[in-house]
């Protein structure tokens, strides 16, 4: 089963942003540079509030 993508919503300036959840690099807010997940040996840690979840298709 492939990973399941979520809209993270940023803490600071409240962009709604698609991550991949077992992203292998940090994933950085893309209009204010906020650290958004970072990456763990399975799922990311989502920092912001996550809004949605995306199943991969
Ligand atoms: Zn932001």
């Amino acid at each position: 089963m492939a990973g399941n993508f979520y809209k993270v919503q940023c803490q600071d300036c409240e962009n709604e942003q698609v991550v991949f959840g077992k992203a292998a690099t940090v994933v950085n807010c893309a209009v204010c540079g906020t650290v958004l997940a970072r990456p763990t040996g399975g799922n990311a840690t989502f920092e912001g509030e996550v809004t949605e979840t995306v199943e991969a298709r």
